[in-house]
């Protein structure tokens, strides 16, 4: 089962230029079986999204993007709108107890643009963020980062024994379906889905072209 566990439409991502109904296409061409609508710092309504799964041919997730203190979460199987810029801490208990899943999200964005490889900042130092203890997993594959920032992110969570997984973080319908996680069995929520992430039943893909550029 192949899922998008990171993208964003409009209106409730403003930054996004997607617009829901354009991604389900969208998604289907570019080859997936799920999606994950993660909008940032807002839900959508269970109904609305009812509305929106109802007439599409692919599973749709929810999951929320929150800001925190320690940089962007991809959060699974957490409810809430939280909005604002939230600590942590806070956070991680509250999900936790929920049984959700934390992700980082692009953890290791614009790391060349603040000179850390200059400084030779190693996989090592890089593993100290404090950001890391509260997550369980990592975003490795983000089609919006550079292949170094990418590879730090993959070595960190190797490192640290946390998971490794793909997302597009996607605000452009063409990068939908950039970078996938690829599931071993099919889900059909975020319960299910944060089951098969934690017994590390799936690979993960990045797509310099996608399956359907080649054909006219
Ligand atoms: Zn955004
Ligand atoms: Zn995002």
């Amino acid at each position: 089962m192949r899922v998008d566990l990171h993208i964003h439409t409009r209106p409730r991502s403003p930054c996004s230029t997607i617009d829901p109904t354009d991604l389900l296409s969208e998604a289907r061409r570019a080859g997936l079986d799920g999606l994950c609508l993660t909008e940032h710092q807002n839900r959508w309504d269970d109904r609305e999204l009812k509305a929106l799964a109802a007439a599409a041919a692919i599973q749709i997730f929810q999951g929320n993007e929150i800001t925190t203190n320690q940089g962007d979460i991809l959060v699974f199987g957490y409810p809430e709108e939280v909005r604002g810029v939230v600590p942590i801490q806070g956070l991680h208990r509250d999900v936790k107890a929920a049984g959700g899943l934390m992700i980082a999200a692009h953890p290791f964005r614009g790391f060349l643009l603040f000179g850390i490889t200059q400084l030779r900042m190693d996989v090592q130092q890089a593993s100290q963020r404090a950001v890391f203890q509260y997550v369980e997993a990592l975003e490795v594959l983000n089609c919006k980062l550079t292949d170094p920032e990418n590879q730090m992110a993959r070595q960190v969570a190797e490192r640290l024994g946390l998971l490794g997984v793909a997302g597009s973080d996607a605000h452009r319908l063409d990068e939908v379906g950039r970078c996938v996680t690829i599931l071993e069995r099919e889900v059909g929520n975020e319960q299910e889905l944060i089951t098969e992430l934690r017994a590390r039943r799936f690979n993960i893909e990045f797509l310099t072209r996608r399956r359907d550029e080649d054909k006219p």
